[in-house]
């Protein structure tokens, strides 16, 4: 190492002392670091792919400063929305794009999707086992006011496989006359399942469509937008769902939620939103195009550096003894970074770190509470500049076995970097973890 950059080098680790690391907990996320450097390179190339893809977009999509300010009222003829929607259907290779700030979050989003591309008498699957919670109201597991169980929709559900891989036997004998609709969640949300890779979605839709071509394939594709170069609409979705307060909105989106898919999926949930009749042609872009854009501009570096975050996080619980998923060394299909830490004591601790080292309310102290939508107590940490943001450094985990953690987003890198970093040092100063006992596994 030259001089200079060992003096920049201590700099650093000046200034993380400055912010409360101990020099234990300095170098022990050093040496994790020293291992992740071909990791960390493929990211950026998938990034740079990403950066390109979405530059490329808004050039075909002539993208113009007229696009960036925003209507009231109705909203006729708004050309930052409707120039918004044809970039996303040209990021996603689908014929047709919903991006709204009326959508008011993921699980609206999936909502819209769902209730407007399903009858009355039709079945919903799910062949990757139980859906994220909040779903479970949407779909009536959990019986609801305004649930696809009221409107008289069936769901059927196959679990997957001990090893994660999808039951295929399972599959064939659920899928019936009625079937109409098959939600396939990418990311592993609160379980401890494997995220799905888009490949592996790939597989699963043209078994599906083999099985029954008429068959509307969804994807909920919330936390897996840009983790890699091919979105699971090119690889036979009909509708991929999200939420513009993760990925894609860059962590610039103020609100938001899209659906990109078929022509025929898009008009049926552009007519649920709005109204028959009115579709896509009414919804004011109020103030937020600037933001939908240029956050979209930047998701490919943000998820980027989320991941980085991610792997980083992984690496050093995993290596402290810790199950985590996904594990230190696999490959990444989603943001998301569990760790089981056994106890509550464990999550509420790794919480207050994340907590401790946000731009934003950092000075507060996170507790369990009885979240709307969520069957357990939930802690949640979150110093975000947008309200729920969790493509901001963000951790969340139900306060209920395994006592799970799950970490995601970042900003910058450094700050994920920093973030994980301060968790450790809360969990070595509550002693929940011990830097000593590990010092031999380098
Ligand atoms: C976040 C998430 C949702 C729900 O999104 P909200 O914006 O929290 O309503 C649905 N599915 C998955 C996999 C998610 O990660």
């Amino acid at each position: 190492m030259g001089n200079r950059q060992k003096d920049n080098n201590r700099q650093n680790q000046d200034m993380y002392r400055a912010m409360g690391l101990s020099p234990e907990v300095i170098s022990y996320g050093e040496n994790i670091l020293e291992e992740l450097r071909d990791r960390f390179a493929a990211i950026d190339r998938v990034a740079e792919y990403n950066q390109l893809k979405v530059l490329k977009a808004m050039q075909e999509a002539k993208v113009s400063e007229a696009c960036l300010s925003g209507t009231t009222g109705y909203g006729y003829n708004d050309l930052g929305r409707d120039t918004l929607e044809d970039v996303y259907a040209k990021i996603f290779g689908t014929e047709d794009a919903l991006v709204r700030p009326q959508i008011t979050c993921g699980t609206h989003a999936l909502a819209l999707a769902l209730m407007s591309n399903l009858r009355p008498g039709d079945e919903l699957l799910s062949p990757v086992g139980k859906p994220y919670d909040t779903l479970e109201e949407v779909i009536g597991i959990r019986p609801s006011k305004g649930s696809l169980a009221e409107y008289g929709i069936t769901y059927r559900q196959v679990d997957l496989l001990g090893d994660g891989s999808f039951d295929y036997e399972g599959i064939r004998q659920a899928v019936n006359g009625r079937t109409r609709l098959v939600t396939i969640q990418r990311s592993k949300g609160y379980q401890t399942r494997p995220t799905l890779s888009v490949s592996a979605i790939g597989e699963l839709i043209a078994f599906l469509k083999d099985l029954k071509p008429d068959l509307i394939c969804m994807v909920d594709n919330c936390y897996g937008e840009f983790v890699e170069t091919m979105e699971p609409s090119q690889a036979g979705a009909d509708m991929v769902v999200g939420s513009l307060i993760k990925n894609p909105g860059g962590g610039l989106a103020p609100t938001g939620g899209y659906i990109a898919g078929t022509r025929e999926c898009v008009e049926n949930a552009a007519c649920r939103l709005t109204s028959p009749g009115l579709a896509k042609e009414v919804g004011a872009s109020l103030g937020m195009m600037n933001a939908f854009y240029q956050g979209l501009f930047l998701a490919p570096t943000v998820t980027a550096g989320a991941l980085k975050g991610a792997v980083f996080a992984a690496n050093i619980y995993e290596r402290l003894g810790f199950a985590v998923i996904p594990n230190g060394s696999e490959e990444r299909h989603d943001i998301i970074q569990a760790v089981t830490f056994g106890t509550p004591e464990g999550v509420v601790a790794f919480c207050k770190g994340i907590q401790a080292a946000a731009p934003v309310d950092s000075f507060v102290t996170p507790e369990p509470w009885d979240m709307p939508g969520y069957d357990s107590k939930v802690i949640m940490a979150a110093g975000a500049f947008v309200s729920g943001s969790s493509i901001e450094l963000s951790a969340d985990g139900p306060i209920k076995p395994p006592y799970a953690v799950y970490f995601q987003g970042g900003l910058t890198w450094y700050h994920a970097k920093y973030g994980i970093l301060k968790s450790l040092q809360q969990l070595v100063e509550e002693r929940v973890v011990c830097l000593s006992d590990s010092v031999e596994n380098f």
